[in-house]
C-alpha cells in the first residue's frame, strides 16, 4: 500500500539534534546527556549500509506468506538480534488470496473481441520481470467470480462519481464499473460499486494520473508505462482491518480454527464482486469502444479520444479464480526494556512484504529502519538504556490490508493502553522531496 507520508524512525534523532543547539529543549530540563548520546547515534547509520539492507531485502519477489518473505523476516530478525535488541519472530495465520488465473476479455456490441488480458507487464531491459515468483497484477480480497456485464466508465469511483452516474440515468445493476486508480482508497471504489449493484469493477491507471502526462515513462522517467499495473488491496479497511477471519481477535498460531469466521460468512469486510487492476494499455481499447453519452469533461483522462459512458454495449468478461488459503505471515518483533517506565511503549515500525520486489515501498523505509536499529545497538554498547521500553515492529502482510501489524495490535490490546508513540516508516525514500505527517501533538517532534 503506497503511503506519501513516511516518517523515518532517524527523523527523530535528527531532529532532536538539529535543535540541540538551543540551550532549553522541549522535555528537558537539562538536554546535556542526551545531546551526547543524539550525536552518538547519529555518527552510525550509514548509507552504504542502508543500501545493502534494501538490495538484500528486495534481491527476490516476497509476497506476504512466501518463502521469500520468510527469509526477509529472518534478515531483519538477525539485524535485531546483533544490535541487542530482544527478538523475536511472531507467526500469524491470516486468510490470504493467491490468484490462480486472472482473465479479463472485452467485446463490442457485435461481439468482437476488443483485448484479452491482462497483458503481461514488460520494461524494455528490466531483468527482473520474468521472475516466475512474480505473481500477475491481481487485487488483495477480491474473490473469485466469472461474471459478464456491459461497461460504464465511471471516473475515479468516488461517491460523487457514482451519484453522478446515476443523475445520468445509467443503473448499475449488472454492470462492469471501470474505474481509475486516484483520489481514494481502491477499496472504496469497490465498496461504492458494490452498494450501487456492480457485477464487478476494473480499475486501470490513466496516464493523467500517474503516466506520461507527469513525465517520462519508465525507464527514460519513473513515472507508469503503458502495460505497468497497480496491485493492491480492495478490501473494506473502514470496516476493519487484518485478517478477515479474526475481527478484534489476534491469529495466533493457537486461535483454533472455530474461533474463526468462516470463509463464507466475511461480507464485512471483503468485498462479494470480483475487482481487478488493468494497465491503461488494456483499458483503452474498452474506453475507446464506449458509446452512450460523452463523461462529464472532468472525467476526461489522457488517452488520445474522447471518455463515453458507456451503454451501447460493450461487455467485459471478468474470470478470477484466487486461491484463498489460510496462510502463515511473519511479524519480526524487537525490544529494548525501558529502565523508569517498561510498561510505556515507544513503538516505531515498518511492514517487510511487498506485492513484487518492494524496492521503494516498504523496503526503502526498512533499510532506514535498520540503519536506526544500527544506532541504538551502538548506544546499548555504551550503557545507553531508554526510560520507556523501545519496541521495533517489522510487519507482515501490510499490503492486504494491515493485516500483521493489526494482529499484533490485536494479541497487545492490554499493553498498548499504555502506549506512547507509534512512528511508522513506510516509502523512506521515493523522489526528491521530504514528506512527513503526524498527529498534531507531535508537530513539534516531526519538525
Ligand atoms: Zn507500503
Amino acid at each position: 500500500m503506497h503511503r506519501t507520508q513516511a516518517v523515518a524512525v532517524s527523523l527523530a534523532f535528527v531532529s532532536l539534534a538539529a535543535v540541540a543547539q538551543s540551550p532549553s529543549v522541549f522535555g528537558y530540563r537539562d538536554f546535556t546527556q542526551q545531546q551526547k548520546w543524539d550525536t552518538t547515534f547519529l555518527t552510525v547509520p550509514d548509507p552504504k549500509l542502508a543500501g545493502q539492507h534494501l538490495k538484500t531485502l528486495t534481491a527476490e519477489p516476497h509476497w506476504a506468506s512466501s518463502p521469500e518473505d520468510l527469509k526477509t523476516a529472518q534478515y531483519v530478525a538477525a539485524k535485531f538480534k546483533e544490535a541487542g535488541l530482544q527478538t523475536e519472530i511472531v507467526p500469524y495465520r491470516v486468510l490470504l488470496n493467491k490468484p490462480k488465473k486472472i482473465s479479463i476479455e472485452a467485446f463490442d456490441s457485435k461481439g468482437k473481441k476488443l483485448m484479452s488480458g491482462p497483458t503481461k507487464e514488460h520494461v524494455d531491459g528490466d531483468p527482473f520481470q520474468d521472475d516466475p515468483r512474480v505473481l500477475p497484477a491481481f487485487n488483495g480480497s477480491s474473490p473469485s467470480g466469472d461474471v459478464t456485464g456491459e461497461v460504464i466508465y465511471c471516473n475515479y469511483g468516488t461517491l460523487a462519481d457514482f451519484r453522478k452516474i446515476k443523475e445520468l440515468g445509467i443503473d448499475m445493476h449488472g454492470k462492469i464499473a471501470l474505474v481509475r486508480y486516484g483520489q481514494n482508497f481502491r477499496g472504496v471504489k469497490v465498496y461504492i460499486a458494490q452498494q450501487m449493484g456492480a457485477a464487478g469493477v476494473l480499475i486501470y491507471s490513466d496516464p493523467a494520473d500517474d503516466g506520461w502526462v507527469k513525465g517520462d515513462k519508465s525507464p527514460q522517467g519513473a513515472f507508469r508505462p503503458d502495460n505497468a499495473v497497480q496491485r493492491g488491496s480492495v478490501q473494506f479497511i473502514a470496516k476493519y482491518t487484518g485478517d478477515p477471519e479474526t475481527p478484534g481477535v489476534a491469529s495466533t498460531e493457537k486461535l483454533p480454527d472455530s474461533a474463526r469466521l468462516p470463509e463464507n460468512k466475511l461480507q464485512d469486510d471483503q468485498p462479494t464482486i470480483p475487482a481487478n487492476p488493468l494497465s491503461y494499455q488494456d483499458a483503452q481499447p474498452i474506453l475507446r469502444a464506449l458509446g452512450g453519452p460523452e463523461s462529464p469533461r472532468p472525467w476526461q483522462g489522457a488517452l488520445p479520444f474522447t471518455y463515453h459512458l458507456g451503454g451501447k454495449g460493450v461487455t467485459a468478461h471478468m474470470h478470477l479464480e484466487q486461491d484463498y488459503a489460510v496462510r502463515t505471515i511473519w511479524n519480526v518483533i524487537g525490544k529494548i526494556p525501558g529502565t523508569d517506565a517498561p510498561d510505556e511503549w515507544v513503538i516505531a515500525g515498518n511492514h517487510r512484504d511487498a506485492w513484487v520486489y518492494g524496492a521503494v515501498d516498504p523496503n526503502s523505509g526498512t533499510a532506514a529502519m535498520l540503519e536506526t536499529v544500527h544506532g541504538l545497538g551502538e548506544l546499548l554498547k555504551q550503557g545507553w538504556r531508554p526510560k520507556r521500553t523501545v519496541v521495533i515492529g517489522s510487519w507482515d502482510a501490510e499490503e492486504e490490508g494491515l493485516v500483521g501489524s493489526t494482529e499484533w495490535a490485536e494479541e497487545h490490546a492490554a499493553e498498548l493502553q499504555h502506549a506512547v508513540a507509534y512512528f511508522n516508516t513506510d516509502v523512506g525514500v521515493s523522489g526528491p522531496d521530504f514528506g512527513a505527517s503526524s498527529v498534531p501533538s507531535l508537530q513539534q517532534f516531526v519538525r
